[in-house]
């Protein structure tokens, strides 16, 4: 029996739950390229990886500056094809108020829209299901409107950050 399990008893560590669902949610992805017959390639990987690791919004250039190893940079058309390619699968959201790109926390889901409450202060954003499409499209339809794609996001403070801070 080793002692290094009992060792450190506060190290169920975040980073390992993170490693676990960032791997999981990467098997996902995966399977999902796999059946629409794409190639997951490693700039899609990376670019996946990178942004779930974020588990929040993140900046293109921020993705070009971390992409290698030793988080070396890399071209930017490498990163902003990749994310072309993910955001088409429902792999990856653009939260367009902020610039920035989020991984879908539902990889396996079919394409929805992608509601987001996003933190002015901390940035974070959470994606919910609001099931708004269904709704958008019978109005669309009756005004003869053809939609395309929908984006729904709200912005305030989140619990964790204290309302006084918000930057206005
Ligand atoms: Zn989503
Ligand atoms: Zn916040």
């Amino acid at each position: 029996m080793t002692s290094l399990a009992s060792s450190r008893p506060g190290e169920t560590s975040l980073e390992a739950l993170r490693t676990k669902s960032s791997g999981s949610a990467l098997v996902r992805a995966e399977a999902r390229c796999a059946a629409a017959g794409e190639r997951w390639t490693e700039p899609r990987r990376r670019t996946f990886e990178l942004l779930v690791e974020a588990g929040r919004p993140v900046k293109a250039y921020d993705l070009v500056a971390s992409y290698g190893p030793g988080r070396r940079s890399t071209k930017p058309p490498t990163v902003y094809r990749a994310l072309d390619f993910l955001i088409g699968l429902g792999l990856v959201h653009k939260v367009k108020t902020a610039n920035a790109f989020i991984a879908c926390p539902r990889p396996d889901a079919a394409p929805h829209t992608a509601s987001f409450l996003i933190c002015d202060v901390c940035g974070r954003a959470d994606e919910l299901d609001l099931g708004m499409r269904e709704p958008l499209e019978v109005i669309a339809q009756r005004l003869a409107f053809r939609l395309d794609h929908v984006v729904i996001e709200a912005r305030g403070v989140c619990a964790a950050c204290p309302p006084c801070s918000k930057i206005t």
